[in-house]
């Protein structure tokens, strides 16, 4: 079990928990964010909505100016979208104010308890263990910088690699992209994300890492889709964090 001690725990990553990190950074405080980062909005509202809320009514709090939506607008180059925001320009904007903001103070991680003891010192107990599903959105998004939802497992493969005889078992997901991120750094030895055809998938074999890859995308287009739910999650690992 790993222990590590901050000033402050913000749970939840959505608009006001990252406006609480950024006011408590700003005073020099060591804080730490846990939650996924905007996942409210990404996964429980309609994926087409626009906002209530006026762009003036939209900012995400802040001690300083220039995190504000307009110079979100600005510096990535949206200011000819709509006056009521699209949702996934808000989603966006909360992942621009998260990486300008908060980068090293975020833990994509959820919160499984809270407690305090005799001392006031409060011990946060983490769901460190990742689902295969969030798993594979969370690399989608580190690999190419989209946000994907996972809808449905389209199978399981088992593969014998001829040339080192080791056995690779894939798991392959499909899901909703609701949005992209073009200035996030991608993993290193990623070059660019790229959007191909079949044919154009199909034509680049060499390329291809594994049998698998059109294996995948061919049970894909035959629609090959089973509930996410198929793979149970038992063994989570347990790590504890305090704060006083
Ligand atoms: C349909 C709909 C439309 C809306 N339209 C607007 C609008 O136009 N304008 C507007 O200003 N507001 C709007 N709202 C309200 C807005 O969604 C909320 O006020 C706002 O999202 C609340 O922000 P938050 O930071 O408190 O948490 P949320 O955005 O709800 O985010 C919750 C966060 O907590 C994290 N979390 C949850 N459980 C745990 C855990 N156990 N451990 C760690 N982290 C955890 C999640 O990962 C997430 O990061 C709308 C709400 C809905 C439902």
């Amino acid at each position: 079990m790993k222990t590590r001690a901050h000033d402050v725990a913000v749970i939840g990553a959505g608009p006001y928990g990252l406006a609480t990190g950024a006011h408590l950074r700003s005073r020099g405080l060591d804080i730490v964010v846990f939650g996924q980062t905007m996942s409210s909005w990404r996964e429980a509202m309609p994926a087409g909505m626009i906002l209530r809320s006026e762009r003036a009514s939209s900012n995400i709090s802040s001690p300083d100016p220039t995190t504000r939506l307009a110079n979100y607008l600005t510096q990535t180059g949206a200011t000819s979208i709509p006056l009521l925001l699209p949702i996934a320009n808000f989603i966006d904007y909360g992942t621009w104010f998260e990486r300008t903001q908060l980068a090293d103070s975020r833990r994509d991680e959820m919160v499984r308890s809270v407690s305090h003891d005799d001392t006031g010192t409060f011990h946060l107990e983490l769901e460190s263990g990742e689902s295969l599903p969030v798993a594979a959105a969370r690399e989608t998004l580190e690999e190419t910088g989209w946000t994907v939802v996972p809808t449905a497992l389209v199978g399981i493969y088992r593969w014998e690699a001829a040339d080192n005889g080791a056995t690779y078992v894939r798991f392959t997901f499909t899901g909703e992209a609701r949005g992209h991120d073009p200035a996030r750094p991608l993993d290193a030895g990623i070059v660019r994300a790229l959007w191909l055809t079949y044919d154009e998938i199909a034509a680049r074999d060499a390329a291809h890492r594994s049998p698998l890859v059109l294996r995948c995308i061919d049970d894909y287009r035959a629609g090959k889709r089973y509930p996410l739910d198929l793979v149970t999650e038992v063994a989570v690992q347990r790590s504890l964090w305090e704060t006083s």
